[in-house]
């Protein structure tokens, strides 16, 4: 495998199952003159034994593997990179380096963030257990570094028609692989065909003081797709995706509905936004506290990015409302 030409080109799909909501994760192999990963799926011992089996399939083993790019931090797309040998360089953003080592001094900070979040949003004091389980996901996470990061516009070696674009919005570290010869997109978990990805909240980043706009980001993001030349996007789940622009287009639509679904709601009210979270999600807010609030905040931050609403931060919880004249 490891003679192909440097003209020639394959992508190889390995589909890994995750203990998580979302089901199985694929990663992809670009086989040039090198072999190279792009994500490395959950860390289970499932999962490792599946991933050397189709490895296998495709005549190679963990050690033919030159480099590993990761899409972004999440444990479903980096966990079993502590499975593989240590010698193999990981590429990635600067900012899924601290949460792919589980820098203790970052991570040291997260719980009087998501707390003093909560208090802002109005969450009900029922809640504040589920701030006991946010870093859960984690011990399906990876242990491991960056070898070294990269950014908007880098190429790897053996790699040379694919450029790295920097893509945040559902993590703030995310990143995708564009082939600019065919158009293909290894897309990471930026454009599914199924579902518009959670804009997650993130705590600051090292050195940081405020929390990125995740909402604000990822529509930036799709934007930012929309202006290149896709055919296909091979995804972190589910189908690959054909009619990229069309998808595109949906997207920043179902955006702008859910926005104005929040717009309506606040128009001659006073809202917090828990009341703003359980009205968007009547049925999950219970069950998926974390992610509908994510969502709501990402509502909340592109409306008021937008001045179309605005806010009372002089007490908590803050106050949303329409803004005057709207
Ligand atoms: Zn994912």
């Amino acid at each position: 495998m490891k003679q192909l030409s440097c003209s020639k080109q394959e992508i190889k799909q390995i589909t890994i199952p995750t203990p998580f909501a979302v089901g199985d994760v694929h990663t992809y192999l670009i086989l040039t003159d090198k072999v190279t990963l792009v994500d490395a799926g959950v860390k289970t011992i499932e999962a490792f034994d599946i991933f050397k089996s189709q490895l296998k399939q495709y005549g190679l083993k963990l050690m033919d593997i030159d480099q590993v790019l990761v899409t972004h931090h999440h444990p479903d797309h980096v966990g079993l990179l502590d499975y593989l040998p240590d010698n193999i360089p990981v590429y990635g953003h600067k900012r899924a380096h601290p949460w792919m080592t589980q820098d203790m001094h970052y991570f040291s900070s997260h719980d009087s963030f998501y707390r003093e979040l909560f208090t802002e949003m109005g969450v009900e004091e029922r809640f504040y257990p589920v701030l006991n389980t946010v870093d859960k996901p984690l011990r399906f996470s990876c242990k491991r570094g960056l070898t070294a990061f990269v950014k908007e516009g880098d190429r790897l070696e053996g790699l040379e028609n694919w450029r790295i674009i920097e893509t945040p919005g559902h993590a703030s570290s995310h990143l995708v692989l564009f082939d600019e010869k065919s158009g293909t997109l290894l897309g990471g978990d930026l454009i599914l065909a199924h579902i518009s990805p959670n804009p997650l909240i993130e705590p600051p980043f090292v050195g940081e003081t405020e929390r990125r706009k995740s909402m604000i980001d990822y529509v930036a993001s799709i934007e930012k797709m929309r202006a290149l030349p896709i055919t296909t996007v091979r995804p972190g789940h589910g189908e690959e995706v054909g009619n990229v622009g069309k998808l595109l287009t949906e997207r920043i639509e179902q955006q702008e509905k859910r926005a104005r679904k929040v717009q309506t709601f606040v128009n001659g009210k006073a809202v917090t936004a828990f009341e703003i979270c359980q009205h968007l999600f009547p049925k999950v807010y219970e069950k998926q506290l974390l992610l509908t609030l994510s969502e709501t905040l990402g509502q909340i931050d592109y409306l008021l990015e937008k001045e179309r609403i605005e806010v009372d931060a002089s007490t908590v919880p803050y106050r949303y409302k329409s803004k005057e004249g709207l």
